[in-house]
């Protein structure tokens, strides 16, 4: 098969889909790749890297798309490049397509098989080539927030972890999975006051014995969230209804509840936004304000982080862009019923329910 690696060209999005590494995998399984000139710069990789492992540089988009017959991209499709898919191309890359109806649309009208990271599940219904990227997110999520709360920024002014004498700030943390877990155990490192919510009690029984008791685990009523906010300084949102519109978790009449100049960093903003005052940001101008309170809700927050991103990102996706190029998407989703979660578009049609529902398009 032939696979196509493109630039990135989301606003502030410096990942690339493979590495070196990547490309050895694949010419050795007798596969031939493509990668646009420049594609791993962002991440510190040169095209003498890619080529040294067999690879063939191309100068623009538009040569990869028309060479290849699967596309390995980071982030959704841009509308130039919806326009350049067709019937014979697998995309393989992040989606969201649930609270995005209008690039879904592009999707299904283009007859392209369209894959998405984040619905491909393993044996035990994790979602693996989510989970890297979660990391990083909840790593930079408290980072960010921490930096968010400084006055000079539009925070409150607070110190996360506090000093001999004065208290920490006190941090919530909503959805203890992936990044949620991630958040907490930075915020712990900062020495802040750490709450974290779940409505799934297995995973809070995990995350008591994974905190050894430095963070304290909440169940996520509607009422528990409402009572705690009006003490906290940060509130990371990072819910997760796998494909699905993220729920909401505070409400607008909820934020007059909070201190004046807290911080919501929104992480499950990829999803729809887990606050109902989230809308996307980027991260030249991460932040901005409604009733007072700080709102960073930046969509490709490991983008940040290219050199870490793009690593963790494709030692994950490896297996799996090797095994659709060896077998086609149709024989490898049969062989691997997780895989075969990931496949949201299929010939003009959404195969995944989730996204069919909230987008309202045929299913
Ligand atoms: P995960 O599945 O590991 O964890 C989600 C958690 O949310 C689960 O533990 C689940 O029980 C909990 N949950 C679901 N509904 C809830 C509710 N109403 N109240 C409280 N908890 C609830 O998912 P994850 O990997 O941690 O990802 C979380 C979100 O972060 C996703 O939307 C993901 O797409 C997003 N994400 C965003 C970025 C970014 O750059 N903005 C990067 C990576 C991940």
């Amino acid at each position: 098969m032939k696979v196509g690696c493109p630039t990135e060209i989301k606003t502030d999005e410096y990942r690339v889909a493979l590495t070196p590494a990547g490309v050895r995998e694949l010419v050795e399984h007798g596969h031939e790749v493509v990668i646009q000139a420049g594609a791993g710069e962002g991440s510190a990789i040169t095209d003498a890297e890619y080529v040294s492992q067999g690879a063939s540089i191309l100068p623009d988009a538009a040569a990869v798309f028309e060479a290849s017959d699967m596309i390995v991209k980071v982030k959704e499709p841009q509308a130039v490049e919806v326009a350049m898919l067709e019937p014979r191309h697998t995309l393989f890359t992040y989606l969201h397509l649930a609270p995005d109806p209008e690039l879904t649309k592009g999707l299904v009208e283009s007859g392209a098989t369209c894959v998405a990271y984040e619905t491909v599940e393993d044996s035990r219904g994790r979602l693996p080539l989510l989970a890297p990227m979660s990391e990083v997110a909840g790593k930079i999520a408290t980072q960010a927030g921490a930096f968010m709360l400084e006055k000079p920024l539009g925070g409150r002014g607070i110190l996360l972890g506090g000093v001999p004498g004065v208290a920490a700030a006190k941090v919530m943390i909503i959805g203890g999975g992936v990044v949620g877990m991630n958040a907490a155990f930075i915020a712990l490192g900062m020495e802040a006051t750490v709450y974290v919510y779940d409505r799934n009690i297995d995973r809070l029984r995990e995350l008591d014995i994974a905190f050894g008791g430095r963070a304290d685990t909440c169940y996520a009523s509607t009422l528990d969230i409402e009572q705690r906010l009006p003490e906290v300084d940060l509130v990371i949102g990072a819910v997760l209804v796998a494909g699905a519109k993220a729920p909401y978790v505070i409400r607008r009449d909820q934020l007059a509840l909070m201190k004046p100049s807290a911080v919501l960093v929104d992480v499950s903003i990829d999803q729809g936004g887990c606050f109902e005052t989230s809308r996307p940001t980027t991260h030249s101008d991460p932040t901005y304000e409604v009733d007072g309170v700080l709102h960073y809700c930046v969509a490709n927050m490991p983008g940040a982080v290219p050199i870490t991103s793009t690593r963790a990102l494709t030692n994950a996706t490896m297996p799996y862009i090797v095994h659709v190029a060896d077998a086609g998407v149709e024989r490898a989703a049969r062989e691997n019923p997780g895989l075969a979660k990931g496949v949201n578009v299929v010939g003009g049609k959404v195969t995944y329910a989730p996204v069919a529902e909230s987008t309202g398009l045929p299913y």
